[in-house]
């Protein structure tokens, strides 16, 4: 017998980016009703059913489904797993297929597909519904398919919060023991740039232009994307490729600069970055002691070459900056091989690349070459002329800051390094996209948090600031530390000290909110910057989302790492997501209790609720005055609420309200 497939629609009204987006209509009509015409046309479903929560709020989906003509089951808000096992139980359903009501062109042809995939091919999970594992798909046309079976084990096992909020989220945290596979796009769909799921206000418009070019409800997915080919062609000046063409312009120039942890070039950097932001520059000078340190002499250089007995330059300095040990003395000198030789550094694999070395703290120098200009001078054997032009005194270390005021006075930090030589991925990726983060971020208007962005040179740099601006250091909430943030490969994000703190989970939700997959990396005290703002004095959770992290690409410290490895479609990519997490850190709400000794009066402030003691439902089996009290004591100004919902086990959009009218009270404050 054949086995029951049953699609089962995920949908809510409740949507923290787009309330209501559900009835939101597209063409005129309600984005639910694309999403169950277009699958009733599928031939290998036995049945479509809507899964919502009991919630009054969700009423008009359960009605439209109705009268749509198929079957809904309405569970948990939270629970949306639990919510799925129901709905699958009710309709006996031996296979369900996950349909995601944010894709109101859910392609029937597509999810046949999947469907009989499934049936074919030995998997525990398949999916066709964005650019998994490399399928190729556009994300908005297929689905995810599991057995019952398996869904009903995963309820059983998945007891994390948001195990139970994202239905597969549990088989990809365990991908290892199972079989997980992505259908691949047939050729005339492999086009995985384009979206059509609805996050947003925004997504809706594009997708009207669509519905406005020709798509309807029976239009092919194949259509679909001509027509968005064809539409988003003329759209293409919109300001997301401006600012892929500033960044491909900044790269250009700010890549040949020679940096280091001091000198011109660190200044000339800063104020190129000045065009974008308005960049204080500060100037500290050598001998100053910051802490345990001490910032050092001033480096710069001019030329630097190894030539043969002839004067022909094996070795040049014009060539790469990376072939002079960065900090290195002068020198002008001739010298055999042997002695040459004890200068030179090779990188450890790999054979072409001119590998990365400093020596900062200890008076040196030396040359870095690839294998075969190594190969040459060991032939020549020698004499060579040995130059490098540099000057090594005492001048200043130099850093920019740009400080972003909002309407709260509590600080987010966010700080990259300017002290690498020309290298991509590492550093310049970090620093172009922090510039592009910061003049976004000075553009949100109703800025709520204030921030705190900065332009070091790595350690001393965040050391010296740290050193300088102690009083406000001690006072910021949080940090992001950016760097490589431009590699072809994966996304990842390092977690801050406190793995608990919101910050982490909110990388985590912006991550899931745009369906891309990551490497999560615990926090270690090896690392960028976060070492400095993280240590005893400072404490900040300093969190850093990035794309082929430090150390673990091989083009790593290498001249390798250049702009074909690195280009500015992908600081695009990664700069979306850090502006999807400020998205959520300004929505993030703080409040603070502005009676915090011994308990108020709530009738002095009129604050008894109309409903008396009554419980609520919705309000977790919890009364509103319950909820009051519990604002009242939690609320000291450290824990946000979304934190405190989760730890009333409400939602923070029944708790906000609440806090709110305790604010209008004077008796919360939000800081
Ligand atoms: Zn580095």
């Amino acid at each position: 017998m054949n086995p029951r497939n049953v699609a089962i629609i995920q949908a809510r009204m409740g949507s923290s980016r787009f309330p209501g987006k559900m009835l939101a209509r597209l063409g005129g009509i309600p984005l639910l009703e694309w999403v169950v015409r277009r699958l009733l046309r599928a031939t290998t479903l036995a049945q479509v059913v809507l899964a919502t929560s009991d919630r009054d709020s969700d009423d008009a989906l359960a009605e439209l489904a109705t009268r749509l003509g198929i079957a809904v089951f309405r569970g948990s808000e939270a629970d949306v797993l639990g919510r799925f096992v129901g709905a699958a139980s009710m309709a006996r359903a031996d296979n369900v297929v996950r349909i995601c009501a944010d894709n109101p062109f859910i392609d029937p042809a597509e999810v046949d597909r999947l469907v009989r995939y499934f049936a074919e091919i030995p998997c525990d999970y398949a999916c066709n519904h964005q650019d998994r594992l490399g399928s190729g798909y556009a994300d908005g046309f297929g689905a995810e398919i599991l057995s019952a079976a398996l869904l009903e084990k995963i309820a059983a096992n998945a007891l994390e919060v948001r195990h139970r909020e994202h239905v597969t989220l549990y088989l990809w945290d365990h991908a290892s023991e199972y079989t997980l596979n992505a259908v691949a796009a047939p050729a005339e769909l492999a086009f995985p740039k384009l979206r059509f799921d609805v996050d947003t206000p925004d997504d809706l418009a594009n997708l009207e232009v669509l519905v406005g070019a020709g798509v309807a409800i029976e239009t092919t997915a194949c259509d679909i994307i001509r027509i968005a080919q064809e539409n988003y062609r003329t759209a293409s000046a919109d300001s997301s490729s401006h600012v892929r063409a500033e960044l491909a312009d900044y790269l250009q120039r700010l890549f040949p600069l020679c940096r280091s942890i001091t000198g011109n070039p660190n200044r000339e950097t800063l104020k190129t970055l000045q065009e974008l932001i308005p960049l204080t520059i500060h100037e500290v000078p050598s001998g100053t002691a910051v802490y345990d340190w001490t910032v050092p002499d001033e480096w710069n250089i001019r030329d630097a070459w190894i030539a043969d007995a002839s004067g022909r330059r094996i070795v040049d300095f014009r060539d790469s900056n990376l072939h002079v040990v960065s900090y290195s003395e002068p020198v002008n000198s001739v010298m055999d091989w042997a002695e040459l030789q004890a200068r030179l550094h090779r990188h450890p694999q790999l054979a072409d690349a001119i590998p990365y070395r400093t020596s900062y703290y200890k008076r040196d120098w030396g040359f870095c070459v690839t294998h075969a200009q190594f190969a040459e001078m060991e032939k020549l054997g020698g004499p060579f002329t040995v130059v490098i032009d540099s000057e090594l005194k005492p001048g200043s270390l130099t850093y920019g800051e740009h400080l972003v005021p909002g309407r709260s006075a509590r600080e987010i930090l966010l700080s990259c390094y300017i002290c690498h030589p020309s290298m991509a991925n590492d550093s310049l990726s970090g620093v172009l996209l922090t510039a592009f983060l910061a003049r976004h971020i000075a553009r949100l208007k109703n800025r709520h948090w204030s921030y705190r962005i900065v332009f070091v040179p790595e350690t001393i740099g965040a050391i010296t600031y740290c050193a300088r601006n102690e009083a406000a250091m001690k006072r910021i909430d949080m940090g992001l530390v950016i760097t490589t943030v431009g590699g072809p490969g994966k996304f990842g994000y390092k977690r801050s000290f406190d793995s608990s703190h919101p910050i982490n989970a909110m990388i985590e939700e912006v991550f899931r909110d745009t369906e891309t997959e990551f490497v999560t990396y615990p926090f270690d005290i090896h690392g960028s910057d976060e070492r400095q703002y993280s240590s005893q004095g400072f404490r900040i959770n300093a969190a850093t989302i990035c794309r082929d992290r430090y150390y673990e690409y091989a083009y790593y410290h290498s001249s390798l790492d250049n702009l074909a490895f690195v280009t500015a479609e992908q600081i695009a990519e990664t700069l979306d997501l850090y502006v999807g997490l400020i998205d959520k850190v300004e929505a993030r709400r703080v409040y603070r209790n502005r009676i915090p000794h011994g308990e108020v009066m709530l009738s002095r402030h009129d604050l008894y609720p109309a409903t008396g003691g009554a419980q609520r439902p919705e309000l977790g089996g919890r009364s509103e005055l319950d909820l009051i009290l519990w604002l009242l004591f939690l609320c000291d100004g450290k824990p946000d609420i979304a934190n405190i919902a989760a730890r009333l086990g409400v939602s923070s959009s029944d708790l906000v309200p609440i806090a709110d009218r305790l604010v209008a009270k004077d008796v919360l404050e939000i800081v």
